[in-house]
């Protein structure tokens, strides 16, 4: 027999608009944007972001590299945030826009395309027209570590940044934390204790909102199947049930 869904209610969360942050909160998220780009406080990744941008990759364009701290992107409104590890050295370190240029962002994007966030399924340059509307995306860490690896230390000098963003994300719902080291930074950020043991599709609750785990599109989960599209699908379809 057929089953049919009932429609969804106008109190839905999908029906319901996100109420608009502050002015004050998007002239803060401009300034914390400011802050962050001009940081160098983390001299080893200083150091790298910067010499990663003196050999380009055969596929970059001809356009110097950004090699500065990334900082994040989207919607001020944003119900849905998305969490990475840290920008790719050859990704938005060289593009100068989180998750764009690289396969990982292929894939984040093509995800949020396919659930509504993203204007269009492909990520390639700052300059691509990409809107996202009701999603936000940032790093843990905003500068290109080397081996994808930043320190505690630096992981601590860069978390204010996260813990201020997400406090001026006032529409923000659900919080994507991709991988294990962009969840645990998102615990510290926000203070959840017990802090979460991280596994796929895991969900802890804080202030009003959730942490929602996931395994992070990194070409080591997605070539190994770990991580499928269906999976990184279902993730999306679960903020949307969340409120996001
Ligand atoms: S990782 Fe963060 S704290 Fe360190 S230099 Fe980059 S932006 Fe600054």
């Amino acid at each position: 027999m057929a089953r049919f869904e009932a429609p969804l209610q106008p109190s839905h969360p999908r029906h319901r608009p996100p109420s608009p942050s502050p002015p004050a909160s998007r002239a803060e998220l401009a300034c914390l944007e400011g802050e962050i780009v001009a940081c160098g406080k983390c001299p080893r990744l200083v150091e790298w972001r910067e010499r990663v941008a003196t050999t380009p990759k055969a596929l970059s364009t001809g356009e110097p590299y950004w090699a500065r701290p990334v900082p994040g992107f989207g919607d001020p409104d944003a119900t849905l945030v998305v969490i990475g590890l840290a920008p790719a050295a050859h990704g938005g370190n060289r593009t100068g826009r989180v998750f764009t240029g690289d396969r990982s962002g292929d894939w984040l994007f093509a995800a949020l395309w396919r659930a509504g966030y993203a204007s269009q399924a492909q990520s390639l340059a700052r300059n691509d027209g990409m809107v996202l509307t009701g999603a936000w995306i940032s790093t843990a860490v905003r500068c290109a570590p080397p081996a994808n690896r930043p320190s505690p230390e630096e992981r601590d000098r860069c978390l204010p940044y996260l813990q201020r963003e997400l406090e001026l994300l006032t529409a923000a719902r659900v919080v994507v934390g991709l991988g294990g080291f962009a969840c645990d930074a998102v615990a510290r950020a926000a203070g959840i204790r017990p802090r979460p043991r991280f596994a796929h599709l895991a969900e802890y609750r804080f202030d009003a909102k959730t942490l929602l785990c996931s395994y992070h599109p990194s070409q080591q989960n997605t070539f190994t199947g770990k991580l499928s599209q269906a999976m990184f699908d279902a993730v999306f379809a679960r903020a949307r049930a969340l409120g996001a």
